[in-house]
């Protein structure tokens, strides 16, 4: 073995992974059997420290059909895990079963029945005022009920907004580019250029860049409490990307009697 190689098993399909360390970054698909990456990893091991107190991989979490859960377009290799081993449901922006976070309004039957919410890379596509995703998955959320978010966020000053004034809006091709025409509620017609996509299947617009304060600030004014940035590599799991940024957060509901 070449010094800087690491030897990890993936948590979530369970194979035994070599990978030179140099090129383990977030977003690296590091396992040869399932493409699993650092981060789709990293929210295996986080959900399992917060059920579980315990760093399990995903064949070994308990069967617990009593815990209800929710996906915001899981990675596949770990919601057909999920399923088998809570009440767990993946839901998509595009297609069934379908779920607009975003939503003005949730259905009765969605509101504090869940035991945790995984959005992992969701937040940064939505249509502003990303608030009210914030505010949906709260009110979904059973009381002490666990979100577990990632999104690529940094370490500036403030959130960079691509489109803050988004309303009446349609991506263009043009030129073999994209570009985004957008009527604001005053009436003003904007273009924009360079969009940045991220990659997979539905909405991928890259709507805005978290900072991390902002972040902090948008689940408090939601209402959550116990928020955790889960900053402890793990190189068992092959659980660590070079950036202090863009980390697991957790946030719980308000448990019952509790006051803020
Ligand atoms: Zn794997």
């Amino acid at each position: 073995m070449q010094p800087g190689t690491l030897f990890f098993q993936c948590n979530i399909c369970g194979t035994l992974c070599t990978i030179e360390l140099a090129s383990l970054a977030r977003e690296a698909k590091s396992c040869p059997n399932c493409n699993s990456s650092p981060r789709t990893r990293a929210v295996i091991r986080t959900l399992s420290s917060c059920l579980f107190r315990e760093n399990l991989i995903l064949s070994e979490f308990p069967i617990r059909k009593d815990i209800k859960g929710l996906g915001l377009t899981d990675a596949e290799n770990y919601a057909s895990q999920l399923k088998q081993k809570f009440d767990y449901v993946n839901t998509y922006f595009h297609q069934e079963p379908r779920l607009d976070i975003a939503s003005d309004s949730i259905a009765p039957e969605q509101r504090q029945v869940y035991d945790f919410i995984i959005s992992s890379e969701v937040f940064e596509h939505i249509v502003p005022p990303v608030q009210v995703a914030f505010d949906n998955v709260y009110q979904m959320l059973r009381r002490g009920g666990l979100l577990l978010l990632t999104v690529p966020y940094g370490l500036q000053p403030e959130t960079i907004e691509h489109f803050p004034e988004l309303h009446e809006f349609t991506l263009v091709e043009r030129d073999g580019g994209c570009e985004l025409h957008n009527l604001t509620k005053s009436g003003v017609r904007q273009t924009f250029r360079n969009l940045v996509f991220h990659g997979g299947r539905g909405s991928t617009l890259e709507m805005r860049v978290f900072c991390y304060s902002d972040l902090l600030r948008l689940l408090s004014a939601a209402g959550f409490v116990d928020v955790a940035v889960h900053s402890a590599p793990d190189f068992r799991h092959g659980i660590w990307w070079p950036q202090p940024w863009s980390l697991p957060i957790t946030a719980r509901k308000l448990p019952a009697g509790v006051r803020p």
